[in-house]
């Protein structure tokens, strides 16, 4: 029985300042209560800049709304002289749940390692976060090596270490369907996401890789999510472009309707 709630998480970029963050989640909120939409069992998640978090988490705390807030990423360490990092310590206080850890954008601009993104997902741990880890293959890499063996290259650095009755997620972002309109059929999806989670069989253990959610991301929108969420191996999804549109957003979260 698959027991792993769909999770529908939008990772804004850098986009929104704190007063656009709270509009949109306003009207996010607002939009999906007019639907009747009543949460139907989906897990809604927003990750919104640094700069907007407490703002976001006032609203959503003061208004009781049901969404998941998370960081676009976390510092691998816990304090001291590292100008211009965020400790995780700091957003769990801050009451986010989630941080995104090793987002193509970070690996490809930022230079972030498969060892920096292990250290990162055991300090998300370590503060109580849950770490959404995002691994996926290049356009060059797919050609070179096919879709698996880069991200699951990924995973099993970044999951070094990790106890095996961690809480995580997995985020299968192939990065040639980032932003390109290009999405990965579901059945490229899918099967990548099932190798992914048999590397958490392995890695962790097979209880992890029964709960752990594994989402899909890359172009996905309201007319192609019901045909990711089919698949047995893909728990939700992580969504850029669309999730600065409200109503399309909304149409995501409500993929059953
Ligand atoms: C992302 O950046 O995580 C992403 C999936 O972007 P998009 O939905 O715009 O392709």
């Amino acid at each position: 029985v698959n027991t792993r709630t769909p999770f529908i998480a939008g990772n804004w970029k850098m986009n929104l300042d704190h007063l656009q963050a709270v509009a949109t989640v306003q009207k996010l909120h607002w939009t999906l209560k007019d639907a009747g939409h009543e949460g139907d069992g989906v897990e809604v998640g927003v990750f919104p800049p640094f700069t907007d978090i407490r703002s976001v988490q006032t609203l959503i705390d003061a208004d009781k709304i049901p969404f998941a807030l998370g960081s676009q990423d976390v510092s691998a360490h816990d304090s001291g002289a590292f100008t211009g990092e965020v400790s995780g310590a700091f957003l769990s206080k801050l009451g986010v749940t989630y941080a995104i850890i090793g987002h193509s954008e970070r690996r490809e601009y930022h230079s972030e390692s498969d060892e920096l993104v292990n250290a990162k997902v055991k300090a998300a741990l370590k503060h109580g976060l849950v770490p959404v880890i995002c691994v996926g293959e290049t356009a060059e890499d797919l050609e070179k090596f096919g879709a698996s063996a880069v991200p699951v290259g990924q995973l099993e650095k970044a999951l070094d270490g990790v106890s095996a009755s961690a809480d995580i997620v997995i985020a299968y972002e192939p990065v040639w369907a980032i932003g390109s309109g290009q999405a990965a059929t579901p059945t490229q999806a899918q099967e990548v996401c099932a190798v992914l989670r048999a590397v958490v069989g392995r890695v962790l253990d097979e209880d992890a890789a029964a709960r752990t959610r594994v989402l899909y991301g890359g172009s996905v929108k309201s007319s192609n999510i019901a045909s990711y969420m089919r698949e047995p191996d893909i728990d939700g999804a992580l969504v850029g472009g669309a999730s600065l549109v409200v109503d399309e957003f909304a149409a995501i979260v409500r993929f059953q309707k």
